[in-house]
């Protein structure tokens, strides 16, 4: 960094990366940033982690796309082909006016030819609201229906689908920073050491105060050193285990019977279930002894106040929601909601994926998960659009959308800021699917793996080259402001979707993402009280707010739940085994997620100097004894086989994972780790089950 006081100008913004929400202050030198600080926002207090504070340099990377590109007509076949330094042989330069043209003409005349249920779209959660709130127009006012979606449906579509049904609510109900007011917390499912850096720092110091932690995971993950009980439970065992846990519950009497009887319903029904979940029938099954699912029962029910936090470990199943069931009636039971110190908190993952859920980038809901199968709200919609009806059938998800290309039902796509090509279950089938696009209009900062299939490709501004809002995990909407230019051509998201918007004659006018926010709030009762200006001046307004003067209400549900009848259910979840269980042939078991140093994809993150320095290789983590039965010492290569595909990649030792698993992250690119995993999905949040597949391991060439 050099003589940290020596820099040009200094903006205030938000971290990209993950759903905490860090505000940040960028302090830029010659127009580029030059060093990054945490500043006292809501969610950080100052504080950041490596990603936040070293891994902003991607926005410079000589990758960044600088002009609108458009597929050559003598380019080689679709493929996964393209070198993004050597694109030439694959795509010409074209200007804004002939990309714009080919990208709008090109989903227009196959909508005209095959009707707009032909054309679906993928918006993104790293954008703004004001973006994601466009791109969802875009489609239901320029296509009629509803086939747009993004990568919630990759995350937390199982939580938010449990809480709506049970809560009334798909959001958080207290923020995570009440943990300061909790006596006792679960942490069931996630990594926050790695991937909510900063929120962990807070469940750290809970520890410190004396507060019981209760890590819950197949892994030994970062938070077990902090924890009262570490309970490393069979894969997929989830529903037995927290069954159990509630069977002792109701077994002792330990539930809060006035909260029960004022907030809540069916409980005699859940009751009446949970009589066959003793922890003696469910320990064979969750692998916890009997004696520590007793103990962990009576720690949390006896808690002044307690708190659960969960992540993908809970969601990526094809029973994520009925994971989410329990979570939800083990909070209910014991009156741990809508107090101070108490609540269900699934950790969201992207930094805007709460809010472009709440912006309606979703294929059931409008903004503020409005059912799109109500006339009188489709009609509220379009009152405001100044435009036509729209379907009344709730679109395809993320998955579904792919198979429909296969199906030939979809033949058009624009996707802004998503990376199917890495991101989804079962890669070989995806990527096919890209391929077969008759027209494929792709909106990014870099030539991503799913542009290497785009027909047209638009050259976005990174974050902190736009102004715009987020919302992070604890609802609090924040402002981002643009520090740097975008560069050469690339243009803000808003921008460029209205600019086709207007190519497909839907005539919109809209000059500043402030004029988005405007016409949001005339749908949305959840930024009730939030105005841009006033976000301008305060950074960060958590929903709701009761008021121009209230910052927002942290907790909510302390006097009933926005369900018919205002009281929250219980569902009863019985358990279901996962889609794929191990055999002879695939024995082992893969799970997949995140590491520190990496996003998602990777697609910013190995191309941030510090980040890719620390970690620049793609691995996996097996048991040491596994690697020892296997004949492969740490820092060779294994190949991993499922029933999709094969990779090959580096194996470390890890003494956390049990030895029948190996974790693979997603991120890397030459060892893509969704080739391998299962598409099948949960019936109810269409979520894919990432965290389980057999596996098959052997040593590979190590040349
Ligand atoms: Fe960014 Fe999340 Fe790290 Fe905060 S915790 S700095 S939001 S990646």
């Amino acid at each position: 960094v050099g003589d940290r006081a020596d820099f040009d100008s200094e903006t205030t913004s938000i971290c990209p990366f993950c759903g905490v929400g860090c505000q940040v202050s960028l302090k830029v030198k010659d127009g580029k940033v030059k060093y990054v600080e945490g500043i006292n926002g809501p969610a950080n207090e100052g504080r950041l982690c490596v990603k936040g504070r070293f891994g902003f340099d991607y926005i410079h990377h000589p990758h960044r796309l600088t002009k609108p590109l458009i597929r050559r007509e003598d380019a080689p076949a679709k493929g996964l082909n393209v070198d993004p330094g050597n694109w030439q042989k694959h795509f010409r330069e074209a200007s804004w006016e002939e990309a714009l043209d080919a990208a709008a003409n090109g989903l227009k005349s196959l909508a005209d030819k095959n009707g707009g249920r032909a054309i679906a779209g993928f918006g993104s959660a790293k954008c703004s609201n004001e973006e994601a709130y466009l791109f969802q127009k875009f489609i239901r006012q320029g296509f009629g229906h509803n086939n747009v979606d993004h990568c919630t449906r990759l995350c937390h579509a199982s939580s938010v689908a449990a809480l709506l049904e049970n809560v009334g609510s798909g959001a958080v109900t207290a923020t995570f920073n009440e943990i300061e007011n909790a006596d006792v917390a679960i942490v069931i499912g996630c990594n926050p050491i790695e991937n909510h850096p900063v929120a962990a720092t807070y469940f750290k110091q809970f520890t410190k105060r004396g507060g019981k932690l209760i890590v819950m995971d197949p892994r030994g993950v970062g938070l077990r050193r902090f924890a009262t009980h570490m309970l490393k439970f069979r894969p997929g065992a989830d529903v037995s285990m927290l069954n159990a846990i509630m069977h002792v519950i109701v077994e002792e009497e330990l539930y809060d019977r006035q909260y029960i009887e004022a907030y809540t319903e069916n409980w005699e029904a859940e009751k009446a279930h949970l009589a066959n979940f003793s922890p003696e029938k469910m320990e064979p099954i969750c692998g916890i002894p009997a004696d520590t699912l007793r103990q962990v029962a009576r720690e949390f029910a006896g808690g002044k106040a307690g708190m659960i936090f969960w992540g993908m470990g809970v969601s990526q199943h094809i029973h994520g929601t009925d994971n989410s069931r329990c979570l939800i009636s083990l909070a209910l039971m014991c009156g741990h909601v809508g107090r101070p110190g108490a609540g269900l908190h699934p950790l969201r993952g992207q930094n805007n994926v709460q809010g472009a859920s709440d912006a309606g980038l979703i294929p059931m809901f409008l903004p503020d998960y409005q059912t799109v199968t109500d006339d009188s709200i489709r009609g509220k919609f379009t009152g405001v659009w100044g435009s036509g009806d729209f379907s009344n059938e709730k679109g395809l998800t993320v998955t579904e959308i792919l198979d429909a290309v296969h199906h030939g039902d979809i033949k058009g796509m624009y996707i802004l800021g998503e990376n199917p090509a890495m991101s989804d279950p079962d890669l070989n089938h995806a990527r096919e699917a890209l391929g077969m696009l008759e027209h494929l209009v792709v909106q990014d900062i870099f030539l991503t793996e799913t542009a290497n299939f785009a027909d047209v490709i638009l050259p976005a501004a990174a974050f902190y080259e736009k102004n715009g809002t987020v919302t992070n995990t604890n609802r609090q909407v924040q402002i981002g402001r643009a520090a740097v230019t975008p560069p050469g051509e690339a243009r803000e998201d808003w921008a460029i979707t209205t600019a086709l918007a207007n190519r497909i004659g839907l005539g919109w006018t809209y000059e500043h993402p402030s004029e988005v926010f405007a016409e949001m709030k005339q749908t949305m009762k959840s930024l009730d009280n939030i105005t841009w200006e006033r976000l301008e001046r305060e950074g960060a307004v958590t929903y709701p707010s009761l008021s121009p003067e209230d910052p927002g209400q942290p907790i909510v549900f302390g006097s009933g739940f926005p369900r018919a009848g205002g009281r929250a259910k219980f569902t009863p979840a019985s358990v279901i085994s996962p889609a794929e269980l191990p055999d002879t042939e695939y024995p082992m078991i893969m799970t997949t997620g995140r590491q520190l140093e990496h996003w998602h994809t990777g697609s910013m993150t190995r191309r941030s100097t510090v980040l890719d320095a620390v970690e620049p290789e793609a691995n996996c983590s097996l048991h040491p004894d596994t690697l020892k039965r296997l004949g492969v010492a740490p820092g060779e290569r294994v190949r991993l086989s499922t029933r999709r595909g094969s990779i090959e990649i580096m194996a470390r030792a890890d003494r956390a994972i049990a030895e029948d698993m190996v974790f693979v992250p997603f991120a890397y690119v030459e060892a893509a780790a969704n080739v391998l995993t299962n598409p099948a999905l949960d019936p109810y949040g269409k979520i894919p089950e990432f965290k389980f597949a057999a596996v098959k391991i052997e040593k590979a060439d190590q040349g």
